[in-house]
């Protein structure tokens, strides 16, 4: 006799969604396909530097960094940091946030792409940092920079130093490691400000997640001008994640405006 319990007394279970990714299984040209909000309009974007105008000097990105230890693990897809508490568990807020147009976003975590997402006049940099960050009301807005393979200090060099002494002289390979083990490492304290310099232009659109589920009305600041990272960390990023990048999108009739970043009154 087959079991004839309800159903509803034994939740369905819930279907396995593909696994995405950049080069096998489903690839970037097929996540709609799962993921319908990656057919919108979306990020990251081609920025015509001809066509940009002068910065807004009354909107800029008002920065409020504080320095804090980060958990900083492999995603399989990415290196991403996260804010960690003085312990080195969960430490959201820690890292500070930024202030656009009076709403005030909190540092969620940052990670980088190798070569850039973002391209300029059709050219991509070396890599690019994404600092995410939500509002209160769950906003998301990103802070994107370009990196340019150049002297230091670098914007991913920091994450790497701040990893302590113990781990090195592979954090990549300790990194790459925790995508089958879970670890991470934990850093030492790093300032964000290190890495998003003030005193510089970006552009600012309206997009979305550069991922599944490409979740849109993510505002976006790019800096218009890269951070540099040296060529050892490229080659040491790009030897475990190489191509994490979404092509661009179509801009359609989404403006590109322009803002400068700077440091939040005291
Ligand atoms: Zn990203």
């Amino acid at each position: 006799m087959p079991d004839r319990r309800p159903e509803r007394c034994s939740p369905a279970p819930s279907p396995t969604l593909p696994v995405w990714g950049y080069h096998t299984g489903l690839t970037p040209e097929r996540w709609h396909t799962v993921y319908p909000a990656c057919t919108e309009p979306g990020s990251p974007v081609d920025i015509a530097t001809g066509t940009l105008g002068d910065a807004d000097p009354a909107d800029p990105v008002e920065l409020d960094l504080r320095p804090t230890r980060w958990r900083v693990l492999n995603t399989g897809r990415t290196v991403q940091a996260e804010p960690a508490g003085p312990d080195g568990g969960p430490g959201p807020g820690r890292a500070g946030g930024f202030t656009v147009a009076t709403t005030r976003y909190t540092v969620a975590q940052l990670h980088f792409h190798a070569p850039s997402e973002h391209t300029f006049d059709g050219a991509a940099a070396a890599m690019e940092i994404h600092v995410v960050a939500t509002s209160a009301d769950d906003a998301v807005t990103v802070i994107g920079a370009p990196l340019r393979i150049g002297p230091g200090p670098t914007a991913l060099g920091l994450v790497l130093d701040a990893v302590p002494s113990e781990v090195t002289p592979a954090p990549f390979g300790r990194i790459a490691t925790g995508i089958t083990t879970g670890g991470s490492v934990t850093t030492d304290e790093l300032d964000l400000s290190d890495v998003l310099p003030v005193g510089r232009d970006t552009v600012r659109y309206l997009g979305s997640l550069t991922t599944p589920p490409c979740t849109g009305g993510v505002l976006w600041h790019v800096y218009t001008t890269p951070v540099t990272v040296s060529a050892d960390e490229a080659a040491g990023f790009t030897a475990v994640h190489h191509g994490n990048v979404r092509p661009v999108q179509p801009l359609h009739d989404r403006e590109l405006s322009v803002r400068t970043v700077v440091n939040a009154p005291a």
